[in-house]
């Protein structure tokens, strides 16, 4: 797999440290160099006002057509609500075999729940959704394993339940 490095960028307000340490544990994982860049959008541009979220499409296209490059995959990091027309919200998307895609913490963090915030975990949710996008631009879909990474999940328990790492079979096919 020609996999050489990944690049996060970040949109919007992150703490430096949480880039950091999001990009140390996919780099443990994944054997690949992480570079973080910080990106800016005018993200009122893709706000939708009927539904007060931001639309997944048109910033995925837009990281695609202008931050993207050929010799990595890139992941545009967000902090807003995102969704696409079918779906209430995401967490993210990306393009299969592609070299883009797109992950927003905003319904990654207990607070959004009414639970005490708890820095790890929004880390490990942050970084499973991160590798499960970079799992579809490296061709992988939706896997029925129970810890896959590639599990798909509607809710932030199903994320929990599930591990951070790809199945044997999943690893296979993308011979990490
Ligand atoms: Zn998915
Ligand atoms: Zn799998």
């Amino acid at each position: 797999m020609s996999l050489q490095h990944i690049t996060l960028i970040s949109f919007g307000y992150f703490d430096n440290d949480f880039l950091i340490r999001v990009s140390e544990k996919i780099q443990q994982q994944l054997f690949v160099k992480i570079h973080i860049k910080e990106g800016h959008l005018d993200l009122s541009d893709y706000y939708d006002p009927a539904r007060r979220q931001y639309n997944a499409n048109l910033l995925l296209k837009q990281i695609e057509n202008n931050f993207a490059v050929e010799s990595s995959k890139t992941i545009g990091l967000f902090n807003v609500d995102i969704f696409i027309p079918i779906f209430t919200y995401i967490f993210g998307q990306a393009y299969l075999r592609g070299r883009t895609g797109i992950v927003s913490i905003f319904r990654l963090s207990n607070e959004r729940y009414g639970i005490d915030s708890d820095e790890n975990l929004l880390l490990e949710r942050s970084c499973k959704e991160i590798i499960h996008e970079l799992g579809h631009c490296l061709g992988l879909i939706h896997c029925h394993t129970s810890d896959c990474v590639m599990r798909s999940g509607t809710y932030v328990e199903d994320i929990d339940q599930k591990g951070s790492k790809f199945c044997p079979k999943c690893r296979n096919e993308i011979a990490l």
